[in-house]
């Protein structure tokens, strides 16, 4: 598989911050064309530190890059651009106040001129791609999924020959991230493209690249054939084998007494296929209870289970002691909030409006969710918000 001549490598890349922090302590990459080059690592691991490194925004301290063979010294984004590589950072720099097509062509220059040619290029772009965006649409009205598709088009407006995605998929809904490995298939697999992808869902790692290298405290641990490895290795590689070990150690589910009485939340058996074994806790009123794992461990997919938001999911959710219907409008009727983890809020509604949103649907007598309450609740916010919406 690696026969093919690598578009980029790196070579004893090292990277201190003037703060003292090292960042990189000698890492070697390889990218090659038609390759999905996976890039792992828990939080500070030094990824997003590489990919500025290789996307021209920071200067490596030591090391060098080549480029198709020579090596470069790229002092600029755009040096490292002009010359082919294209980056979708991980905090996406979209306008929210310009259109799609604004934001797609955003570093070109001329751009009120030659308005008609933008256009037949975000055409091809769209059609290239398989997927359509509307290019007058304001970006602020758009889904998260679908900024990620306008920083890819942005990316690929470029014409570029690697293509850097530092973790794209992070706050997308499964849906969403589908349209985003639709799009790394067709650039790889069709296209040619060398892709360097960044992420921390070990299931997607496994479905999506061809090679893998796994970075711990800015040193590359691991870095073999995706096809060799598989999720419990990859997983080990980024935490290292002890704190491996205590993942894996033998779990003692639901196993805290609660102490008299009911618990306020009871799951037991909580499963789901391909995404939870069966899972039980309880939580005592008064309680805070902490969920911890790798990303991707599933701890998200728990969360959604209980709030009913998993058709798919079995076992029982107890509130008080008491079962209730299977649907998310179940769950909120019993008393559960849920505060997903990529927040759904409307930015073209009120503060008030996204509040209550959740209860847009009943009537507001006997409403828990009424604004009234929740400012109740939250006193502060309450003096903040004033008479807003
Ligand atoms: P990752 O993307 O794998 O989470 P980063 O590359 O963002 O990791 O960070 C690697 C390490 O470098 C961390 O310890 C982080 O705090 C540090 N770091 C990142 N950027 C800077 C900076 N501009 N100045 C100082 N330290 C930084
Ligand atoms: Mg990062």
């Amino acid at each position: 598989m690696q026969a093919v001549e690598p578009i980029m490598q790196l070579r004893g890349v090292r990277k201190a911050f003037a703060n003292g922090t090292v960042a990189l302590r000698g890492v070697d990459l390889s990218v090659s064309p038609g390759q999905v080059h996976g890039l792992l690592g828990a939080n500070g691991a030094g990824k997003s530190t590489l990919i500025k490194i290789l996307s021209g925004a920071y200067p490596a301290t030591e090391g060098e890059i080549l480029w198709r063979g020579s090596a470069v010294c790229w002092d600029t984004p755009k040096a490292a651009n002009d010359m082919g590589v294209a980056t979708v950072h991980q905090h996406i720099p979209l306008v929210p106040t310009l259109t799609v097509l604004e934001n797609v062509f955003l570093e070109d220059d001329g751009l009120w001129r030659q308005a008609g040619s933008l256009r037949r290029r975000f055409e091809a772009l769209c059609k290239r791609m398989g997927y359509w965006l509307d290019p007058d649409q304001m970006v602020s009205d758009l889904s998260i999924g679908q900024r990620q598709m306008v920083a890819i088009y942005q990316a690929l407006g470029s014409g570029a020959d690697l293509i850097v995605l530092d973790e794209p998929t992070a706050s997308l809904a499964l849906d969403e991230r589908e349209l985003v490995y639709a799009a790394v298939r067709r650039l790889s697999k069709v296209e040619g493209k060398a892709v360097l992808f960044v992420s921390h869902f070990l299931d997607e790692v496994m479905a999506l690249t061809d090679r893998v290298t796994v970075l711990r405290d800015g040193v590359v641990v691991m870095t073999a054939e995706t096809q060799n490895l598989n999720e419990s290795l990859i997983a080990e590689a980024i935490v290292g084998k002890q704190v491996a070990a205590l993942e894996h150690a033998p779990r003692r589910h639901g196993v805290r007494q609660v102490s008299g009485g009911v618990p306020r939340l009871s799951v037991k058996n909580l499963a789901s296929p391909g995404k939870l074994l069966p899972l039980s806790l309880d939580v005592a009123p008064g309680e805070v209870v902490g969920l911890a794992g790798l990303l991707g461990s599933g701890r998200s997919e728990v969360l959604h289970a209980i709030y009913r938001a998993d058709r798919d999911a079995t076992g029982e959710v107890l509130i008080d002691g008491k079962p209730f219907g299977r649907s998310t409008g179940a769950a909120v009727a019993a008393g559960i909030g849920l505060v997903p983890e990529g927040r759904q809020i409307f930015p073209n509604l009120s503060t008030r409006e996204n509040l209550i949103a959740t209860a847009a649907n009943r009537s507001g007598a006997s409403d828990p969710w009424r604004f009234e309450s929740v400012c109740e609740l939250f006193p502060r916010l309450s003096e903040r918000l004033g008479n807003m919406g």
